[in-house]
């Protein structure tokens, strides 16, 4: 009987189970075509400046359309691409093009990439960012690299050596989605981060006086050990108007612009200009 029982039992779930993972195979083959051709796409987001009220970067984020399934989340194809290690050829792509971008922006305007901690694992990502930004002809100090902390986790000697090698090219570090993590305080003891990026969640809630008491403390940390502060998912005035009391340096959201194609970060910039 648990025999029987148990056979039955799979052949229940099996189909499932393979047309779920029959679609991720899919859709990775698809992602793997989509980044050797090239069809990836870079939107880019304005980061505001609190004091001056003038847009200083953009941060770039890979963008998908699938040819027939239309656009694809990011949420959705980065951890696909960091499974099957994809993401290493798409974080190749992204600088790249992100570099390429920037350097034709008036100086100092900065970008802003996103790298994977896959990325960390292959041996040479010093070696690509120097070249992307040889390439490019990029100075780089206008290149932000923002990492999460799952990079730091294991406390690896082999990553820290990697952020100050990039560090020592000039390149500047920002700790994204800040507060979201186990122990995100610790990592702040084991590198010199350039930028704290305070996760949009704590700005969603910072009508709450807990939540802007943890905003604020976050601010006068930042300014104790030298690190910018960028509140990130900025959607109303009001949470605008509270980051900058709290004394937040950036401020990044729909409020100050959606992701938006090259076109029209260069259309934005030319509008500071003028
Ligand atoms: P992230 O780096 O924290 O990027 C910020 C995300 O918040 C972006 O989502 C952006 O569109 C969204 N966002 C910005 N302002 C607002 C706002 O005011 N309200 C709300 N609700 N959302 C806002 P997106 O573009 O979907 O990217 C999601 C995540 O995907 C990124 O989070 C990043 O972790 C990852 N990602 C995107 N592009 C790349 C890439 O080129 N490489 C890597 N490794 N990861 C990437
Ligand atoms: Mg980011
Ligand atoms: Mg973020
Ligand atoms: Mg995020």
């Amino acid at each position: 009987r648990a025999k029987g029982e148990g056979r039955s039992t799979v052949r229940f779930f099996e189909p499932e189970m393979d047309a779920a993972e029959q679609e991720r195979q899919e859709l990775e083959t698809d992602l793997r075509q989509a980044i050797a051709r090239g069809e990836l796409d870079l939107h880019y987001q304005p980061a505001l400046d609190l004091k001056t009220g003038r847009v200083v970067g953009f941060e770039a984020l890979a963008r998908w359309t699938h040819p027939t399934l239309g656009p694809i989340p990011p949420d959705r194809f980065i951890p696909l691409a960091e499974d099957g290690k994809l993401i290493v050829s798409l974080g190749e792509l992204v600088l790249a093009r992100a570099c390429a971008a920037a350097a034709s922006w008036p100086a100092p305007t900065r970008v802003a990439v996103n790298v994977s901690p896959a990325q960390f694992e292959s041996e040479d990502l010093v070696a690509k960012v120097a070249d992307a930004l040889a390439r490019s002809g990029l100075p780089a100090s206008r290149l932000e690299l923002e990492i999460t902390e799952t990079v730091l986790i294991g406390d690896d000697d082999k990553v820290m050596r990697q952020l100050e090698a990039l560090r020592a090219l000039g390149v500047r570090i920002a700790l994204d989605d800040f507060g979201t993590g186990y122990s995100s305080l610790s990592y702040l003891r084991r590198f010199a981060f350039d930028r704290i990026k305070i996760d949009r969640s704590f700005i969603r809630d910072i009508d709450d006086p807990d939540t802007a008491a943890i905003v604020r403390a976050i601010v006068g940390l930042g300014c104790r050990l030298g690190i910018a502060i960028t509140a990130e998912g900025i959607e109303t005035e009001d949470q605008l108007a509270r980051v900058k009391a709290e004394g937040c340096a950036e401020a990044q959201g729909w409020l100050i612009g959606r992701p938006g194609t090259a076109e029209a970060a260069r259309s934005r910039i030319a509008q500071r200009a003028a």
